[in-house]
């Protein structure tokens, strides 16, 4: 899943980029509002986390201009006293928000909880047959029995499950999975997926051949 972080604040933006990769999202990061608006309507996201108080365009007219072309999951970040800003920032299609300062973990679960519901799975647990994904503590059990994932295979897994049903092409997988600075050898899907279906059953995830992969419905 890749996030964008739209945040001027370099100490704070860079701690939310590095939660959000320990997380095993793709982050990108853009400090100023035209930017933002500009990766966010370039780019596909799992969601946007967006500070209103930007330099150059302002949040809520980024928000506004993005809810003009794109329906991605927006969580922003407000000022203590800015009641104001949160009303109209969810008027303008905001989905949530958070109040500076907050915790991380806060920060995390409400992401988690967009980009579930933005496909209208309420659960954390997606079950797929014997596999069952905790997506609260990215853990994996297949009959009821823990099985060890590596960041990459759980990020490819969770990435697949959260859109059953869709093919998802080679080149969506490595732009939700792998950031933009992320070259290392360990971005081959063909090695993670084979690695998943011998963790997880061979029929788990289905390959179309020259087009991509996809877990059934
Ligand atoms: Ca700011």
């Amino acid at each position: 899943m890749r996030v964008l972080v739209i945040e001027d604040e370099p100490d704070l933006a860079r701690g939310l980029v590095q939660a959000l990769r320990e997380e095993g999202y793709a982050a990108d990061h853009a400090d100023d509002g035209n930017e933002g608006l500009r990766k966010a309507t370039d780019c596909e996201y799992e969601a946007i986390v967006l500070d209103l108080q930007l330099p150059g365009l302002g949040g809520l007219d980024v928000l506004r201009r993005l809810r003009a072309r794109r329906k991605t999951p927006v969580l922003i970040l407000t000022a203590r006293d800015g009641v104001g800003d949160r009303v109209v920032g969810l008027d303008a299609g905001a989905d949530d928000y958070l109040v500076k300062p907050f915790a991380l973990s806060e920060l995390l679960a409400r992401l988690r909880a967009l980009i579930r519901r933005s496909v209208g799975q309420a659960e954390t647990v997606i079950r797929i047959g014997e596999v069952a994904i905790e997506t609260s503590t990215r853990t994996v059990t297949r009959d009821g029995e823990p099985v060890a994932l590596t960041a990459r295979e759980y990020a490819l897994l969770e990435l697949l499950a959260h859109y059953r049903g869709k093919l998802i092409t080679r080149s969506v997988i490595y732009d939700r999975l792998f950031g933009d600075d992320d070259d290392t050898l360990s971005n081959v899907v063909e090695v993670h997926v084979s690695h998943i279906r011998k963790k997880l059953g061979k029929d788990l995830i289905v390959t179309r051949r020259g087009q991509g992969y996809l877990i059934d419905a």
